[in-house]
């Protein structure tokens, strides 16, 4: 459809500098995008129903005779007027109306309405129904089509909508688009039948299906958007590939010097996976790898690992965090390891003003700090490194892949491309990590370090708040540690923080006799990590935190974790938290308050939690309760936008997208008009 890329929106009639100016802004630029602007759903003026067989929520087209029109005065003063046919009786209701109207509306006065019936005082009503007068002698034609309804924004009426598809349908039959799905069964709907047919469905075309979003011309676009994205993430792969890296040969001497110092053994998977890394590390191309594993498996020795082999050739590594929260935890973790080897760990967070600042960046330029660990700022534009061979990705779900690029820019020219690791702690259902990583490598962590005990986790009300507190008070007397984690649906550290304070003053009264001590976002991070450590050492009993230990704590004598308004956080991130507990061989316990009433979807999820204590079945769930647009974080980042494809709707599609994309990525020419076609210039992954 090269044709209809270029036939700018202006070009068609009835498109001013204003109008477009709202399209543009809205995304659409060509007759190509207002075609892949399809309707949200259909209305069907094709038929007139009889009154008697409306149905509460489905618009129709009615006729009929007007009974009554009156003006009533209710909670707010309205024209109600009564239409009647052989089948039975509507009211219609205007809350502004005209004097004329009122007149028009006369009993005796034939109407065609059309509207969404609901339900009113006495039987269905339709507010502000589309109406005309019909006389005896000219019956107005009914359409000939399902009625198209667009999504849109402010500025743009459903009739410019309708009128430009149609323009755009029609340039369509000049610019016969190429079939590039002629392999594929799909394609036994061609692309310009499935446009013409979703813009303006046939009367007898199947509504339920199309609302679904399941019917095949929806199927077929849906796979060749799907195909087209994942064509473009591997031309992404081989065009950093092709730019060639610093090869890292093993380390020899700094990571047995960590191994040795860590006071424990690396578990099978974590041997497997640092060999993988260790191996991709060592070649000419940079690597490109994801290493996902569920919580507590284990993932930052091995990132310390890669690290270490890259430090040793006199490169830097850069470790990039979601969140300051969990770059902290990183800095306190890695400058504990990396410190006694004599390294020198960076930092660099947004926080960092003015002197710190500055002093900051001398480090990363100058190459004293061999390992710089920080979130976003690491690649804001005036960071400049010495020598940047490894970049470190955490938490990448919530990352887009244009921050990801942004960060590896940062690498000397002559170096070529750094290279790339990419942790997960949100294991990603497989089916969704095609689709998402296609670009990359894949490691997985599928072993826990020994000594773990499961976790029994409990869905309780928060009615019954007091017999947690008793078993609290319980489990302390035993010699054992207790988290509370207080959550807010707010982001804001400081209501997170204040919420936290008002449970840890209650608690403090209800449990005089325990050692409690409360620990959120706000403090300083000496502060913070000086509460950590009292508790570590078990001096305090019972820490009540926000969702700040959702990462790197690790105190086995804790064995009861009792999470508030549990209803209200993912089902990943409940189960990090959850992962707070059971790490030693102490039998440990979950509490999941909810506060009633709990929904429908809130109680399955809760039991999903209760009944899997497997990170990537609850992974599984998330996604089919929450949709992946959540999931990946896509809401924020934008990674993964797509016109038509939804991940969820068309999950079954996506193995065969991964299947064809291998084949056809070996078509240069198809593979560029698929990415041309659906992904054009301006989501170019690979311009960033
Ligand atoms: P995650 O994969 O969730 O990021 P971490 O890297 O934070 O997990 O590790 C969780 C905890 O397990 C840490 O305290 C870490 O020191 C510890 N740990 C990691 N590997 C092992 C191992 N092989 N044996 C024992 N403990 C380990
Ligand atoms: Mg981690």
């Amino acid at each position: 459809m090269t044709d209809l890329q270029a036939i700018a929106i202006e070009q068609l009639k009835g498109v001013g500098p204003r109008l477009r100016e709202r399209l543009n802004n809205y995304g659409v630029y060509s007759a190509q995008d207002l075609l892949f602007h399809l309707p949200l759903r259909y209305q069907d003026r094709t038929r007139i129903t009889p009154i008697g067989g409306l149905q509460l929520g489905v618009d129709a087209v009615i006729e009929g005779e007007v009974k009554v029109a009156d003006i009533t005065f209710g909670k707010r003063r309205s024209l109600l007027c009564k239409l009647q046919d052989g089948t039975g009786l509507i009211s219609l209701r205007f809350f502004h109306f005209s004097a004329a109207q009122k007149k028009q509306l006369q009993p005796g006065t034939r109407l065609r309405c059309y509207g969404e019936p609901r339900r009113g005082g006495a039987g269905l009503e339709i507010y502000h129904p589309e109406y005309q007068l019909l006389d005896e002698q000219h019956t107005a034609e009914l359409d000939d089509r399902l009625t198209p309804v667009y999504p849109t924004t402010e500025g743009i009426g459903q009739s410019v909508w309708r009128k430009l598809c149609l323009q755009a349908l029609t340039l369509l039959e000049n610019h016969k688009p190429q079939e590039l799905l002629s392999e594929h069964p799909l394609a036994r709907f061609p692309l310009s039948d499935a446009l013409h047919f979703l813009h303006h469905p046939p009367p007898k075309a199947r509504l339920s299906l199309l609302r679904e979003g399941l019917h095949p011309a929806q199927r077929r676009l849906a796979f060749e958007e799907l195909l087209a994205h994942n064509l473009a993430m591997l031309k992404t792969r081989q065009q950093t590939q092709q730019r060639g890296a610093v090869p890292m040969p093993a380390s020899v001497q700094l990571q047995r010097a960590f191994l040795q110092q860590l006071g424990f053994q690396l578990t099978n998977a974590q041997q497997r996976v640092c060999e993988e890394i260790a191996a991709d590390l060592r070649l000419e191309r940079p690597m490109l790898r994801l290493v996902q594993g569920d919580v507590g498996s284990g993932k930052t020795v091995v990132a310390a690992m890669a690290a270490l082999q890259v430090i040793e050739q006199g490169f830097q590594v850069a470790v990039m965090a979601p969140t300051e929260i969990l770059a902290e935890q990183h800095y306190l973790n890695f400058q504990q390891w990396f410190a006694p080897l004599g390294l020198e760990t960076g930092w660099l967070v947004g926080k960092l003003k003015g002197k710190a600042r500055q002093k900051s960046l001398a480090t990363i330029a100058n190459g004293e700090a061999q390992l710089v660990i920080g979130t976003h700022a690491l690649f804001q534009e005036d960071v400049i490194y010495q020598r940047l061979g490894l970049a470190i990705i955490d938490e990448q779900h919530r990352f887009g892949v244009h921050q990801r690029l942004a960060l590896t820019q940062k690498a000397r020219p002559e170096d070529g491309h750094p290279h790339q690791l990419v942790m997960t702690a949100t294991p990603i259902p497989r089916t969704l990590a095609m689709t998402a990583y296609a670009d990359l490598d894949t490691s997985i962590i599928d072993e826990l370090p020994p000594g773990r005990t499961p976790v029994n986790t409990v869905v309780i009300d928060n009615a019954r708040r007091s017999q947690i507190i008793e078993r609290i008070a319980h489990v302390c007397a035993k010699g054992q540690q207790v988290y509370w984690v207080c959550t807010l649906i707010e982001e804001s550290e400081a209501l997170q923080a204040q919420a936290a304070e008002a449970v840890f003053e209650n608690l403090q009264k209800a449990l005089p006799n325990l050692q409690i001590a409360l620990v959120h976002g706000r403090q300083k991070p000496q502060e913070k990590a000086d509460i950590m450590a009292a508790f570590k050492a078990g001096t305090t009993q019972l820490l009540v935190a926000t969702t700040v230990i959702e990462v790197g704590v690790d105190v086995p004598n804790a064995s009861l974790m009792v999470i508030e308004n549990a209803e209200r956080l993912g089902l990943s991130q409940l189960h990090q938290l959850r992962g707070r507990v059971g790490r030693g061989a102490l039998e440990s316990h979950c509490v999941l308050l909810y506060q009633s009433p709990l929904s429908r979807t809130g109680r399955e999820r809760l039991r999903a939690l209760r009944e899997s204590s497997d990170g990537f079945v609850i992974a599984e769930k998330d996604l089919m309760l929450r949709g992946p647009g959540e999931m990946l974080g896509t809401r924020q980042t934008g990674l993964m936008q797509f016109r038509i494809a939804d991940l969820q709707r068309d999950g079954d599609l996506l193995e065969d997208v991964r299947q064809s994309a291998e084949s056809v990525a070996t078509d240069k020419r198809l593979s560029s008009a698929l990415i041309d076609r659906w992904l054009g210039e301006k989501t170019n992954y690979a311009a960033v």
